[in-house]
């Protein structure tokens, strides 16, 4: 169930901080998304493909969709025409066919590298060396991006109850933030998104640096 009181609550913390809102609603219906939407909020964040597309044709076409799950290449041409995020960025191939589709639609299409700096290898999103190899690719060819714009990392800490080790994660992946900035986006001030902390981190991301928090249970209710 939708919990509007609850939104408001964070809305107006994340307000006072500076931070992003990516309101999650996968898995959750078009009212839902409405019930949020009435309440002056535009970005919100799904997973999957098929189930970004069917929403954004039933609902308002000035919903800022975020797509925060695994992608895969060949599904890119599907989400190319509205998207205005992609957040889980994990391989150079991928960024090359978003720029494809982004020149196809004639659009800029805002993307952030997805990066893991935990010792599970489960997870989707590059490890540290991974990123920069991208980066490195992206800089030797970068006239070729006309359409694609890099606006920062996007990150998960690993799933566990030490929050030592989450605030740790955190740190972390805003001092790769820093680094990949220093080294690749001197003077391109477009890079300036850090997307931490979900429904039960997101204070320490914050706290850790983050000015983009994705949370879906704390608004929508348990999946
Ligand atoms: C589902 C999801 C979220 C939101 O998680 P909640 O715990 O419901 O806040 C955030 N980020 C990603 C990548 C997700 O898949």
């Amino acid at each position: 169930m939708v919990n509007i009181s609850a939104y408001r609550s964070l809305i107006s913390e994340l307000n006072e901080k500076n931070v992003r809102l990516v309101a999650v609603s996968k898995l959750k219906t078009p009212s839902d998304i409405l019930a949020i939407y009435r309440e002056g909020h535009r970005h919100f964040g799904e997973n999957y493909v098929q189930e970004m597309v069917e929403k954004q044709q039933q609902l308002p076409a000035d919903i800022e969709w975020h797509f925060i799950g695994h992608l895969q290449t060949n599904k890119v041409r599907y989400i190319a025409p509205f998207v205005s995020m992609i957040q889980s960025v994990d391989s150079f191939k991928l960024l090359g066919e978003i720029q494809k589709q982004a020149a196809k639609n004639n659009r800029i299409i805002d993307v952030l590298l997805q990066v893991y700096v935990g010792d599970e290898d489960t997870k989707y999103g590059m490890d540290e060396k991974e990123t920069l190899e991208l980066l490195e690719y992206y800089d030797a060819q970068r006239a070729h991006f006309t359409h694609v714009q890099i606006r920062g990392l996007m990150g998960m800490a690993s799933f566990v109850n030490d929050m030592g080790m989450v605030r740790r994660e955190f740190d972390r992946m805003r001092q790769l933030f820093q680094v990949l900035r220093a080294q690749f986006f001197i003077g391109i001030d477009t890079f300036d998104t850090l997307s931490m902390g979900m429904s039960s981190d997101y204070a320490l991301a914050i706290g850790e640096g983050s000015n983009m928090v994705r949370i879906g249970s704390t608004i929508f209710g348990n999946r």
